[in-house]
């Protein structure tokens, strides 16, 4: 019986036989949206195809998704649906919490009936192996680094291991070079890497902490996509808003340290307007 251990919490549900992992994944793919086109935060995804999936891995208390990351939303996608649906993209397909449901879209690829092109969208809490596997896919890694606190990643994602996983998982994902194109006029980010980290209420040393942390191991020149969008989902912890302050101690950090490319939110953009509605 083949089980499932594709994510860090290694929980071996026997997916294919019909169990549901912790993620709440089962063997075929769950979408719960497909926006298209979607324009993203980081003008330099350009504009894409963004397949939301059901179920999550990692689970924050705060997850601005939580109707489809732990509400049952969506449909169950066959193998075959899933390649008609990336066939069916206009644009890039960007994969939005893809990775429980990797084996699905491995054996969906070889169903496809074109070259598409992939940005893997994820929390970052992803073992080496997989992100070795979705690095034959992937064009471009969209990743968050969301704690260097063991403490805050177990308090509010249940996860005291995400500080050193996502630091293996980003390690892996740098390996591919940064590649970049003009289209429109705009510059895109063809191949590469992005890490995102959302700054949030009562966290500025954790956020301080990834974005030196970031510095040291990958430089400056990676692309810094700093968020400001946190807002309480009513469910869970943090429930208060972030502060101003909060994030513009932050931003004047990343400005310090030097980093060359990337994105700041205006702080207006913690709203629930850029939560899609499911
Ligand atoms: S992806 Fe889901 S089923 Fe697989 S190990 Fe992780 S939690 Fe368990």
């Amino acid at each position: 019986m083949k089980r499932c251990y594709d994510c860090p919490r290694g929980c071996g549900a026997a997916r294919d036989d019909g169990a549901v992992g912790i993620c709440g994944g089962a063997k075929h793919a769950r979408i719960a949206k497909i926006i298209d086109p979607f324009e993203y935060e980081e003008p330099c995804l350009g504009s894409v195809t963004a397949v939301f999936f059901g179920g999550c891995s990692l689970g924050c208390s705060y997850c601005q998704n939580h109707k489809i990351s732990r509400g049952g939303a969506g449909e169950e996608y066959s193998d075959d649906a899933l390649a008609k649906v990336f066939d069916g993209a206009r644009g890039a397909i960007d994969l939005v919490t893809p990775s429980h449901y990797l084996s699905a879209i491995e054996r969906a690829l070889p169903l496809c009936k074109r070259d598409n092109s992939f940005i893997y969208n994820t929390s970052g809490y992803d073992t080496v192996d997989a992100v070795r596997r979705a690095s034959a896919f992937t064009d471009v890694f969209l990743t968050d680094y969301k704690y260097a606190d063991s403490d805050i990643a177990h308090r509010l994602s249940r996860a005291s291991d995400y500080p050193q996983i996502a630091v293996n998982a980003i390690e892996q994902m740098r390996k591919t070079c940064d590649e970049w194109t003009e289209h429109g006029g705009k510059r895109i980010l063809k191949r590469g890497l992005i890490i995102r980290h959302l700054v949030l209420p009562d966290c500025v040393q954790n956020s301080i902490a990834v974005i030196d942390d970031i510095a040291r191991r990958w430089g400056t020149d990676v692309v810094l996509s700093l968020m400001s969008q946190f807002t309480p989902n009513g469910v869970g912890e943090p429930s208060v808003r972030l502060r101003k302050i909060e994030y513009k101690v932050v931003a004047e950090h990343a400005v310090k340290l030097g980093f060359k490319t990337g994105y700041f939110q205006e702080f207006c953009s913690a709203s629930s307007a850029y939560t899609p509605e499911f």
